[in-house]
């Protein structure tokens, strides 16, 4: 079966397709389709970004698509950057800017008031319309300064607390167990088997 991954952030490419390892599964990416529009995301909610994301792809290019709309919501920032995490500091902000806005924002405020989490939503679309929704979630504190070189986005920042160490120090091994990305992922698991099972039968048939 092919899948397209509806995204062009690197880092959520090389953590979906580690977490898709082990199915029967060709992935397409955007890449893949020169030409394609860039699509805007103006939802006020991460579904449904996600939702547009994944039915657009998957309408122009007739391949089922996944899309992973995610962000970091800080609770003493009444939830913020929420669906700006990517544009925090700016349109075209880069992560290390995005960081920067976090770390000035929070400034000394304690650890135990610096909690946070992870959000994911995945979306899978296929041309016949049909749309599979999941979600992840995971939970930390961000710390007082950018720690380890792993990951990326708030990842240097992001402390789990069971291991007192940010994402980007942990191997991404562990960050494929823990993340919201991987939780919203292992639910999409057994739609997606259904789906390669769909075709398999397909195939026979034909
Ligand atoms: P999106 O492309 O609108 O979904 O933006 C996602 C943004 O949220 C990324 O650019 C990161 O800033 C942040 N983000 C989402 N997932 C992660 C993660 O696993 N680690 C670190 N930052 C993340």
């Amino acid at each position: 079966m092919e899948l397209l991954l509806a995204t062009e952030n690197e880092g959520k490419i090389r953590e979906i397709k580690e977490m898709l390892k082990g199915l029967n599964i060709n992935i397409l990416l955007l890449k893949d389709f020169p030409g394609l529009p860039k699509i805007k995301e103006e939802g006020a909610t991460f579904r449904e970004n996600a939702i547009h994301k994944a039915k657009e792809f998957s309408e122009l290019t007739g391949k089922i698509s996944l899309a992973d709309d995610s962000g970091l919501e800080v609770e003493a920032l009444g939830n913020k950057p929420g669906v700006y995490s990517a544009r925090f500091a700016g349109e075209e902000a880069s992560d290390e800017e995005n960081n920067c806005k976090l770390l000035k924002l929070l400034g000394d405020l304690p650890l135990a008031r610096r909690k946070a989490r992870f959000r994911c939503v995945m979306a899978i679309v296929d041309p016949q319309g049909r749309i599979e929704v999941t979600e992840g979630k995971c939970s930390g504190l961000i710390g007082f300064k950018p720690q380890g070189e792993f990951g990326f986005g708030y990842d240097s920042l992001f402390i789990i607390p069971d291991y007192n160490r940010t994402f980007g120090q942990l191997s991404p091994s562990i960050k494929n167990e823990l993340s919201h990305r991987s939780q919203a992922l292992k639910k999409m698991r057994k739609v997606l088997e259904e789906m390669i099972e769909g075709v398999d039968k397909d195939a026979v048939g034909k």
